[in-house]
């Protein structure tokens, strides 16, 4: 398919980003919880006891993993080789059915060093990818109540971002946001530094 003819993802909406890949009844997004990267349902279904279907960026790299590109500030991440989701078809890696969303369908993903590709610094097997939804259309789970974010409720701004280090932003809700005390503060600070690394 020519380029010209790919929809481009609107980035003057404030609205979750979603998408269905070809073939398949469910709304995808991406979302960010607590600095992981997953694929989830972009509403919850009756039928899925969890909104997460799976972790996208490699848990292994993870004090290098999510990183923004100075020039663009998109969000760039190493793929996990090993995400699964069922849809793919035989002998399909994840990363190529997110490339590939059928006909019609907005680029999500783009590559920017292959699993081949043997850069300087770059681990072995594993793909460098940059996320083309820009981050204010992207899921978020609030860091408070691990709610997501619910698709067709966002008229205005539900997240709040609480610290802003470049690459990592935090979220919570107004509800949470309110409460943010003290107590739930150091508690999130001590699982960003301390818990978050024994994934
Ligand atoms: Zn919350």
């Amino acid at each position: 398919m020519n380029d010209s003819t790919i929809p481009s993802i609107d980035k003057d909406s404030g609205e979750l980003f979603h998408f269905r890949p070809h073939k398949l009844a469910l709304h995808l997004a991406i979302g960010y919880k607590r600095r992981k990267l997953y694929l989830i349902f972009a509403r919850p279904y009756r039928t899925a006891d969890t909104r997460e279907i799976t972790r996208l960026d490699q848990p292994t790299l993870y004090s290098r993993n999510l990183h923004c590109d100075q020039d663009t500030n998109a969000l760039r991440f190493y793929f996990s080789p090993l995400a699964f989701t069922g849809w793919e078809k035989e002998g399909q890696s994840l990363l190529d059915y997110l490339l590939n969303l059928g006909p019609n369908r907005p680029k999500i993903l783009k590559v920017i060093t292959s699993a081949e590709d043997s850069a300087e610094g770059h681990p072995k097997g594993v793909p460098l990818v940059e996320l083309l939804i820009p981050e204010h259309r992207m899921a978020h789970c609030c860091e408070g109540c691990e709610e997501w974010e619910t698709m067709g409720s966002e008229n205005e701004p539900r997240w709040i971002v609480t610290t802003k280090s470049r690459e990592f932003p935090a979220y919570l809700c107004p509800k949470c946001h309110e409460k943010d005390w003290c107590g739930p503060k150091t508690s999130r600070v001590f699982c960003d530094f301390v818990c978050a690394r024994f994934y």
